[in-house]
């Protein structure tokens, strides 16, 4: 895939971020993997944002100015040795919530859910902390999709779509627990 091709990627997907209410105001933040480390939205842009809000970052630690402050996590899982290529992290609603009422697991319950991510680790760690960082990366060797207690889902795949749809997978998930509860009551 080229670079072109690539960027228009990241405006698509982040425009059904939006669209799907799985992130608002400027937060959040994508990448994918290159040739030569990998390409990440600028911090504080907005994910639909055109290819000038993108800046590439190298895999070594090298900071490039104006990479997502989240850039700790997406070289640890990019350095994790998986075969993830692109991230995406959301900070979607019922995900979010749900993650402060849970342990360290949300077990899924409808069945594309049991299917895909029967169950949706949950880490801690302060934002911009290698300790979320590393945290993450380890969830995300065995799986497609993590959350970050009380901030966000951080999802990972072989390219921004299938980053995009363990997003929305979660978020769908954790609607559905909570709408079982509400209708329980
Ligand atoms: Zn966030």
């Amino acid at each position: 895939m080229n670079d072109q091709a690539v960027f228009a990627d990241f405006t698509r997907i982040g425009k059904r971020l939006f669209t799907e209410h799985l992130v608002g105001g400027n937060f959040g933040n994508m990448s994918a993997r290159t040739d030569d480390g990998y390409f990440i939205t600028r911090t504080g842009s907005y994910l639909d944002a055109d290819p000038a809000q993108i800046v590439l970052m190298p895999l070594n630690g090298r900071v490039t100015p104006g990479a997502s402050s989240e850039w700790r996590v997406h070289t640890a899982i990019y350095n994790a040795a998986g075969t993830h290529a692109a991230i995406v992290h959301a900070h979607p609603a019922h995900a979010v919530a749900l993650s402060l009422l849970v342990e360290d697991e949300i077990f899924t319950i409808d069945s594309e859910g049991k299917m895909l991510a029967p169950t949706i680790a949950v880490v801690d760690g302060a934002p911009g902390t290698q300790e979320l960082a590393d945290a993450i990366a380890g969830a995300l060797k065995s799986s497609n999709i993590v959350i970050a207690r009380g901030h966000g889902t951080f999802a990972a795949g072989k390219d921004l779509d299938q980053a995009y749809l363990f997003t929305s997978l979660a978020e769908h998930c954790c609607k559905i627990l909570h709408y079982t509860k509400l209708y329980q009551k």
